[in-house]
């Protein structure tokens, strides 16, 4: 990787940081407990329903941010960018679409 490149991985890898910081902000607000007596059943319900759906985006976005992390910090170690398991070289493509890998594709598949 060059280091024009890795530069570009790095704000790549910033600017999806504060997407997800925002967007854990947003489904914290949503998942919050809401008081059965507010609401009828039905409404309930459905609230139900996508506090589940909410819950598990909120969880998803938190393991991509905490992975997110871990890769800016080793961004500058010679490593970066190095399958963990084959010790190949991650394509610079998949990096930029998934800047916290840490496989290359044949082994994440
Ligand atoms: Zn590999």
């Amino acid at each position: 990787m060059t280091s024009a490149q890795k530069t570009e991985v790095k704000h790549k890898m910033i600017a999806e940081l504060n997407r997800l910081t925002q967007e854990i902000v947003t489904l914290e607000e949503v998942t919050r407990p809401v008081s059965a007596e507010d609401m009828d059943e039905i409404t309930r319900m459905d609230s139900i329903v996508h506090k589940s759906v909410n819950e598990a985006a909120l969880a998803a976005a938190k393991t991509r941010l905490a992975g997110l992390e871990y890769a800016i910090k080793r961004i500058d170690e010679p490593k970066f960018g190095c399958c963990i398991d084959c010790g190949e070289k991650i394509g610079f493509a998949r990096l930029l679409a998934m800047p916290e890998t840490v496989r290359c594709i044949d082994c994440a598949s």
